[in-house]
């Protein structure tokens, strides 16, 4: 099988499994992992961040992250097809009473004014006061869009005289690094807090890191406590994320290569495929789907029309090829 639904299906290598077996650890909780705390200020140095914090799942480094910067019953704006508000089942506001607020974008195209034009004030008392902006960086919906530096770095000024935080939903920052040669540190200079996944490009089994100032992230560890995301012997699962910072960040460009090298071979512009992600429109979604998955091609169904590829290191140019044939046979049928 070609698993080209999500960069979530790798299976660690083996390299990665043998620095997991190898990890020096000891109990996170009491903060003595030696491997949890090595990823932790690696990843904030990276990032130009004070500290950061290992937590289990990019959902809860995004929800504790907006926690930080925001208080129940003040509102987080992001644009209606964001992460955080469409995939992390509604936690804002079940778990921390966090009002969310959404504008409608381009495809996920960070659009500086457009959210800037709707945050509402801190000292009004008839309206709900937005306390941060919300930016995904690749978007997940904008099928793996990066976000233009210049929009940003405009919400980043703009923020600063105004009183609102920037969070930023970093599942995928590394592909947006490796696309744009934007550095993490210029990202993680326009963020107050930021979440960035292991488990996605990276080929990590598990795993995520919050990163803010010292302060925000000691408040972040009770946090993480509280939803019961503290983890004891944790540096098994930060060796994984360890080994993919040195041995899978580099060679994300080949995933892209392949992105846009299915999108051609599939009749698409390749210069429309900015990271990993191929989108094929107006198909019977449920048909292809099913006729690429008996030709050996698992695809991820979006809507009834739309279907997204996503390539990763488990899949191979040979595999790419394959797909591909496997699909052109569908859509020219
Ligand atoms: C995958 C993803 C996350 C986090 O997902 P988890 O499954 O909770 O790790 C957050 N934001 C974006 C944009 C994602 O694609």
């Amino acid at each position: 099988m070609i698993d080209l639904r999500s960069d979530t299906v790798t299976r660690p290598t083996d390299g990665m499994r043998k620095a997991m077996a190898e990890a020096e650890v000891g109990d996170d909780v009491y903060a003595e992992d030696p491997t949890a705390t090595e990823l932790e200020q690696r990843i904030a140095e990276l990032f130009g961040h004070e500290a950061a914090l290992f937590v289990p799942s990019g959902t809860m480094g995004n929800q504790i992250g907006m926690r930080l910067v925001c208080e129940p019953g003040q509102e987080v704006l992001g644009d209606a097809d964001a992460h955080v508000v469409t995939y992390e089942m509604g936690a804002a506001a079940a778990i921390f009473g966090i009002s969310t607020r959404t504008v409608v974008s381009d495809r996920g195209r960070l659009d500086a004014d457009a959210l800037v034009e709707q945050v509402r004030p801190r000292d009004d008392w008839h309206l709900t006061a937005t306390a941060a902006i919300a930016v995904e960086n690749t978007h997940n919906r904008g099928f793996g869009r990066v976000q233009p530096l210049g929009e940003l770095q405009k919400l980043w000024d703009w923020s600063r005289s105004a009183d609102v935080a920037v969070h930023l939903d970093g599942a995928r920052i590394w592909n947006a690094h490796a696309a744009s040669g934007v550095p993490l540190a210029t990202y993680g200079r326009l963020a107050d807090t930021a979440s960035v996944c292991f488990s996605k490009g990276l080929g990590a089994p598990v795993g995520s890191v919050l990163l803010a100032s010292a302060e925000r992230i000691a408040t972040a560890r009770l946090w993480r406590k509280r939803l019961g995301g503290g983890m004891r012997q944790v540096g098994v699962l930060a060796a994984a994320c360890l080994y993919a910072l040195d041995h899978h960040l580099p060679r994300l460009g080949e995933d892209h290569e392949h992105a846009r090298l299915l999108a051609e071979r599939l009749g698409q512009d390749p210069a429309t495929v900015e990271t990993n992600m191929v989108v094929l429109d107006d198909v019977n979604a449920s048909l292809i789907a099913e006729a690429a998955k008996a030709g050996g091609v698992l695809v991820s169904q979006v809507s009834a029309r739309r279907i997204r590829l996503v390539t990763h290191l488990d899949v191979d140019r040979a595999g790419i090829e394959r797909a591909a044939d496997v699909l052109n046979g569908l859509l020219t049928r």
